[in-house]
């Protein structure tokens, strides 16, 4: 007896887009704003902290979170206004 696999619905390629992410404002509770002029080009996720400046395909909440659990753990589940006080600077 043999059974039917559905092969079809494998069969669907991804397609290698290299769309730019964009900012979103809730990454800020990660302690990232988008580095200043590159919004309008690629937009990079930057580092309030400590400055650094991660990569476009870096703009994800789970890489920038683990930015901040690596290098910054105690600024873990601090209030906006902690890092809007810092991206004023
Ligand atoms: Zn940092």
């Amino acid at each position: 007896m043999k059974r039917f696999l559905e092969s079809e619905s494998a069969n669907t390629k991804k397609q290698k887009t290299q769309a730019n992410r964009k900012y979103d404002d809730s990454y800020l509770q990660f302690g990232f704003v988008v580095k200043f002029g590159s919004e309008n080009s690629t937009p990079l996720p930057q580092c309030v902290i400590c400055q650094e400046t991660l990569s476009n395909q870096s703009m994800k909440p789970s890489l920038l979170k683990r930015h901040q659990l690596s290098k910054h753990p105690e600024t873990e589940n601090k209030p906006i206004e902690f890092f809007s006080f810092f991206s004023l600077k």
